[in-house]
């Protein structure tokens, strides 16, 4: 007979196990014990469970880096010991937790499934017990083809790093418009993209945690103010700013603008272009209103999502301390969260 498969849940938070605050009916985290009681069937998974409860549970409003690192840390403790790990997390920053933990976890060959539910467990028509069920189901699936973290919500597992929040009541809250679905859970679990870019199927398992977190974030709007520019631009302690372009990557044609961005550039910012647009990709030189960013040293981010962006620079400069490899591998694929023609092999 086949051998069990171990799986290791890591309960952050999050209102699949959240209860009504009698005072106010605002939603606040309660402990795993909730899930416990109010789901007695985890018994009868065909995979050994252990479980490890964050205390005090956190609304994923409160998890960031910190708790990245912490998590990423967890799961490199536990890698040889568990066959996959599932983390229940709140959906608000689950995208982000996911893209960061995407990057941190080099060489992952075991799944990390993110998941959490709109409506806590012991409400009636909670959409808790599929999440938790069917993710717990691909973490320990026999020959699970996913080597990779992925957030399963509402009957899809999407590769976490292409994936945003995108309704705040829906079940279906998560999407990834760039990247089809790894898994799409109906009367079977229907394995669709299972192949990860093989640049990470050979390296060693292990966990960097020290990410660099000087990196800013400027989305632009029609009557953004050269001051407030500026201050996101030229800010003297930032590494590196996230510019979220409108369409394929265009920016008014502003004098003033490309100045600032060659400054910024000068001080020795790394400046990466990513798209407004929910998909899509950014592909600067398409427009004139681009092609005058790429000369100015600009950086392409294709089709990624800002929370990808994000936590790769973070990740970048936390193990780079030279800017210039930054740099580079900034603009390659290194974790399947882009488009790109070769994956990154260090
Ligand atoms: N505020 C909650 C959280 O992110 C929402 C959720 O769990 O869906 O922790």
């Amino acid at each position: 007979m086949a051998k069990r498969k171990k799986v290791l849940i890591i309960y952050t938070g999050g209102t699949i196990g959240m209860i009504k605050r009698k005072r106010d009916s605002s939603y606040i985290p309660f402990d795993f014990n909730l899930i416990k009681s109010e789901f007695p069937e985890l018994d009868r998974l065909e995979c050994d469970v252990e479980v490890e409860a964050y205390d005090p549970p956190l609304d994923s409003s409160n998890i960031g880096p910190q708790i990245w690192s912490k998590l990423a840390r967890t799961i490199g403790d536990n890698y040889k010991r568990y066959d996959g790990f599932v983390i229940l997390h709140g959906s608000d920053t689950m995208a982000y937790t996911g893209s960061a933990l995407s990057f941190m976890l080099e060489g992952l060959a075991k799944p990390v499934i993110l998941t959490g539910a709109q409506l806590p467990i012991n409400e009636i028509r909670t959409d808790a017990k599929e999440n938790l069920v069917t993710a717990l189901q691909i973490a320990s699936h026999p020959d699970t083809p996913i080597k990779e973290v992925g957030i399963y919500f509402e009957y899809k597992l999407y590769r976490a790093n292409r994936t945003q929040k995108v309704h705040a009541d829906v079940f279906g809250a998560f999407n990834s418009v760039n990247f089809p679905a790894l898994v799409e859970a109906g009367v079977h679990l229907y394995f669709r993209h299972p192949t990860p870019p093989d640049a990470w199927e050979n390296k060693k398992f292990r966990v960097f945690d020290k990410l660099e977190t000087a990196v800013g974030h400027l989305r632009f709007y029609p009557g953004l103010s050269t001051e407030t520019m500026d201050s996101i631009l030229l800010h003297p302690k930032l590494k590196g700013v996230i510019l979220q372009s409108y369409g394929a990557g265009n920016l008014p044609t502003d004098k003033a603008l490309i100045d600032t961005i060659k400054r910024s550039i000068d001080q020795g910012k790394l400046i990466l272009n990513i798209t407004q647009c929910m998909g899509g990709s950014v592909e600067m030189g398409r427009y004139a209103t681009s092609s005058m960013l790429l000369k100015a040293g600009v950086l392409p981010g294709a089709d990624m999502t800002f929370e990808a962006a994000l936590s790769k620079m973070m990740y970048l400069f936390g193990k780079f301390p030279d800017t210039e490899v930054a740099r580079q591998l900034l603009v390659k694929n290194l974790r399947g969260e882009m488009r790109a023609e070769r994956a990154y092999t260090d």
